[in-house]
């Protein structure tokens, strides 16, 4: 599972697990948060409340290797730990930034790779994602993804830019055989129809506003109490 909020807003974990299923996620910030059995605190940086002694305790305690607070080594378990597992899931899920109307093109941002490797390596890729993210024309991505990126991490542009069109043609060499897009409401038509609710669905989840927010700043974002948290 590629990082997205949506999935925490329909609990897609719990629901995976009562059907049996194994879900893993595959951004480090949110594999190290469900290591820990919370929830992300952040809708950005997941395990922003976590230090880095207390990240080298849990893939200590969890993934039985040796105490290190060395940050590179760290990542480097993480990456090994996942790497495995991409290639024997059979289903890669994802979340996406933006889903444009035009060209059927499913947008995915991120710095890591794992989103990239969830939605080609498994022989299915399923995109779960609010309809709130459906934008007309690829042309209307551009400016939204220069205000996205440069909001949420301070980049003009993240390192993957993932642009998925389709499963993989007769001619690819890789790529998911399947690709389904799943577009979820759970009231969102109702905010759309109510005039000042309306404008919460202009949110692109940057979390620049969590940044800035002297309340969150102090109380972090389980107090919150809600998927979304933060002013
Ligand atoms: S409300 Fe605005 S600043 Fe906050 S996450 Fe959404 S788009 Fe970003």
């Amino acid at each position: 599972r590629g990082r997205w909020m949506v999935s925490e807003e329909i609990e897609l974990n719990h629901a995976m697990a009562d059907a049996g299923m194994e879900a893993l996620e595959s951004d480090m910030g949110e594999y190290t948060v469900q290591l820990d059995g919370e929830n992300p605190s952040h809708i950005i940086m997941p395990a922003i409340h976590l230090n880095v002694g207390q990240v080298a305790s849990l893939f200590h305690d969890k993934l039985e290797v040796d105490y290190t607070e060395d940050v590179d080594r760290l990542i480097q378990i993480g990456r090994e730990t996942l790497r495995r597992n991409f290639f024997e899931a059979d289903i890669g899920v994802s979340g996406v930034n933006f889903a444009v109307a035009e060209t059927g093109t499913l947008l995915l941002v991120e710095n890591e790779g794992n989103g990239r490797m969830s939605t080609t390596v498994p022989p299915v890729h399923i995109a779960v994602t609010g309809i709130e993210k459906v934008v007309e024309n690829l042309r209307d991505v551009i400016p939204l993804l220069s205000l996205l990126t440069r909001s949420a991490t301070g980049q003009a542009i993240t390192t993957y830019v993932n642009m998925i069109s389709g499963p993989r043609k007769a001619d690819e060499l890789d790529g998911p055989q399947e690709v389904h897009l799943v577009l979820l409401d759970n009231g969102r038509s109702q905010a759309f129809a109510d005039g000042e609710l309306r404008q919460t669905l202009n949110c692109i989840r940057c979390g620049a506003c969590m940044n800035h927010c002297p309340v969150y700043t102090r109380i972090g974002g389980h107090a919150y109490g809600t998927v979304y948290p933060g002013p």
